[in-house]
């Protein structure tokens, strides 16, 4: 079915996979005529958004009797409409003209494809067959009112949904996908929480002491609105240097000031900019509590670990038990709390009388209008990562992007909210800084293909097998400098103590899964490793000696490396190809601290709310890795609580 519907429960979803949907009907060519096939099980593969996707499809003479999708490795939560309701569309169409399911364009189209080919080898008309088109019943269009409409279903969305039910609001959340998850799923998952006493059990990497002992020499005079924070910060790191240094320090304050001096950056033109004090210090000092507050009152289950994505500058990482259980239990909560959740529903404008915002009127999937009235609405659509040509447009850091760079976004992302902030005179901020993921998959540009190490436990080397920069930089160092590499292209290299520090909590199978589709390359040895990616040998293990020597140092005079983790020297050993993708966009709408969208004279928009990634002001030219969970979290609940009151 089409349209407006209620979530429905994806939990289990893998089932799908083993699910065959059967029918008995005929199929009936364009001009009527019954299809005839060769009865038989037959199997078809084809390339899906991460690799291949294999189907099974059973006949009997004048039937497409059942579809199933049986191997895959399309992202989970995000792909997992399409898997379900494509092969039944097939079936109960009896041909191959069916829809897309939107915001999994390439695993439909995709499952078709493997569906054509298996045909094909049953010898059968595919060309008839794909004339034979889906129907779809198109709803009335309708009104509805409430008390909150959210606007999209990724981290911030559930977030603020969440929260306005809590606070007793009725609230509607529209997703314009099939799924929810948005980028937000496609990511690390990891929050940045200054988290003094579960950080104060971890041993402290070598060179953190170092790294810390130079903030005393920081000058406050060069930190703005950040020096007091600074201030307090350096009494921290004094009495913690005084004290026991074999454990992690962490404080919000440095949480801030990392967050503060990795965002200042300056444009091509030379303008500096840099995150707003207030906004980054209202993400700081919540995002511990908002963190429990997702386990606590909204059920997600947690992970009691911590993690160091890439570039997130200290081991603050907060993680989720699964990816797809902060959907699940979102989704739930939000329901129980009275919530309601459309899919496929996408909000093309907003409802504005008087200059106040007053709801917002969306498409369903079968092109007929739902108008929802709302004392107050949520912009949570995430950012436009998955825009190339706004990425162009809007770029003012990099001084080119490549034509052919990928992007790790899922489908939709693609500005639509910072449109419909500008119809109610919404200010944008720092549009021009856009991020580049740096460790992303060469092959697919996808975040999910690198290994997501915690940044410490590895090293970097170019395609002549020499090390390039400080791998436990900002992003955008990092990225800067993979760009002017030979293609643009770098191996990251690791050895077997790496699969227990797997930020995805990637299993040996998985990587060896990912070792057979030729995006992680796998040797007992450097030397072999050197010739799988054809760099001279000589080189790579010059580089892996030199590395080691800096981890037992603690210190790297080449390129600065200031915070280590182990050596690589167990064997197997990793190497995985990697270029920089479009990743993140830190402008967005202006926001104050209490989530409400500004306007050109930096005054709230009556009855209009935002929060994540599409929003601007809070990363300045770099965000930090971990921060846009911390972000989306904290604002969309900081939303959903204003909105609701
Ligand atoms: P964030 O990290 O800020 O939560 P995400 O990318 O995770 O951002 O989620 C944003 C979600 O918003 C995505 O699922 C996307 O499909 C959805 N979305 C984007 N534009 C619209 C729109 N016009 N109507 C409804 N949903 C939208």
């Amino acid at each position: 079915m089409k349209g407006v519907k209620k979530v429905k429960k994806l939990r289990n979803l893998f089932l799908a996979l083993l699910l065959a949907v059967s029918m008995s009907a005929c199929s009936t060519s364009e001009d009527g005529t019954a299809a005839t096939f060769k009865a038989g099980t037959y199997t078809g593969t084809s390339e899906g958004r991460n690799g291949e996707l294999t189907v099974e499809v059973v006949l009997s003479d004048t039937a497409i009797d059942s579809v199933t999708v049986t191997s895959h490795s399309e992202t989970e939560g995000i792909a997992d409409p399409a898997i379900e309701q494509i092969p039944a569309s097939i079936v109960e169409a009896q041909g191959l003209g069916v829809d897309t399911v939107s915001g999994a364009t390439i695993t439909s189209e995709a499952i078709i494809a493997a569906v054509t080919s298996a045909l094909e080898s049953a010898g059968a008309d595919v060309e008839a067959l794909k004339a034979v088109t889906s129907e779809t019943t198109k709803q009335e269009d309708s009104e509805e009112t409430t008390d909150v409409v959210v606007v999209g279903g990724g981290g911030a969305g559930i977030a603020a949904a969440s929260s306005a039910a809590e606070n007793g609001a009725a609230v509607i959340l529209v997703e314009k996908t099939a799924a929810l998850g948005g980028n937000t799923l496609a990511s690390g998952l990891a929050m940045n929480a200054a988290d003094p006493e579960l950080e104060g059990t971890l041993d402290a990497l070598n060179g953190q002491v170092d790294t810390l002992k130079a903030v005393l020499d920081y000058d406050e005079a060069e930190f703005g609105e950040y020096a007091d924070t600074l201030t307090v910060l350096k009494g921290q790191i004094e009495e913690y240097l005084a004290g026991d240094t074999s454990k992690e320090f962490d404080s919000t304050e440095w949480h801030i000031i990392q967050t503060y001096t990795a965002g200042k950056r300056k444009d091509l033109d030379g303008n500096e900019i840099s995150g707003q004090f207030d906004l980054v210090k209202t993400m700081c000092e919540n995002s511990l509590d908002t963190y429990h507050w997702l386990g606590e009152v909204v059920g997600i289950e947690l992970s009691d670990t911590l993690t160091s994505p890439v570039g997130s500058l200290w081991m603050r990482g907060h993680n989720f038990a699964t990816k797809n259980g902060v959907f699940e239990a979102s989704q739930e909560y939000i329901e129980n709390n009275s919530g309601k959740i459309y899919l496929q529903t996408k909000a093309e404008e907003l409802i504005i009388e008087d200059g106040a915002v007053t709801g917002v009127v969306c498409t369903r999937e079968d092109g007929s209008k739902l108008t929802i009235h709302a004392n107050n609405v949520i912009l949570a659509t995430g950012g436009f990562g998955a825009n190339g040509e706004m990425v162009k447009e809007y770029n003012t850091y990099w001084p080119s992007i490549p034509d052919e760079i990928k992007t790790t976004n899922v489908a939709g992302a693609t500005g639509d909210g910072i449109e419909l902030g500008l119809q109610a005179g919404a200010k944008l901020e720092g549009m021009g800084m856009v991020q580049l993921m740096p460790t992303a998959s060469a092959v697919t540009g996808l975040l999910e293909d690198g290994l997501l190490v915690p940044s410490q436990y590895y090293m970097f080397v170019n395609q002549e097998g020499l090390r390039f920069v400080n791998e436990y930089a900002e992003r955008d160092v990092l990225a800067s400098a993979a760009l002017s590499q030979t293609d643009g292209v770098f191996y990251h290299i690791a050895d077997q103590n790496m699969i227990p520090t797997l930020q995805n909590k990637a299993t040996q199978e998985q990587v060896d899964a990912m070792v057979e589709k030729g995006i992680i390359y796998k040797a007992d040895t450097l030397e072999e490793l050197a010739e799988l990616i054809g760099c001279p040998s000589e080189n790579l293990i010059e580089s892996v000696e030199k590395y080691n020597s800096y981890v037992d140092a603690g210190e790297d005079p080449e390129f600065g490396k200031n915070v280590f983790g182990s050596k690589i020297e167990t064997a197997p050993y990793y190497a995985v190809i990697e270029k920089p993708s479009v990743h993140h966009t830190m402008g967005g709408l202006a926001i104050n601290t209490d989530a409400q969208v500004l306007n050109e004279n930096d005054e709230p928009i009556v009855g209009l709310y935002a929060a994540g990634e599409v929003t601007g002001g809070i990363h300045g030219g770099n965000r930090v890795g971990g921060n846009a969970i911390a972000d989306i979290m904290v604002f969309g609940r900081i939303a959903g609580r204003n909105a609701a009151q």
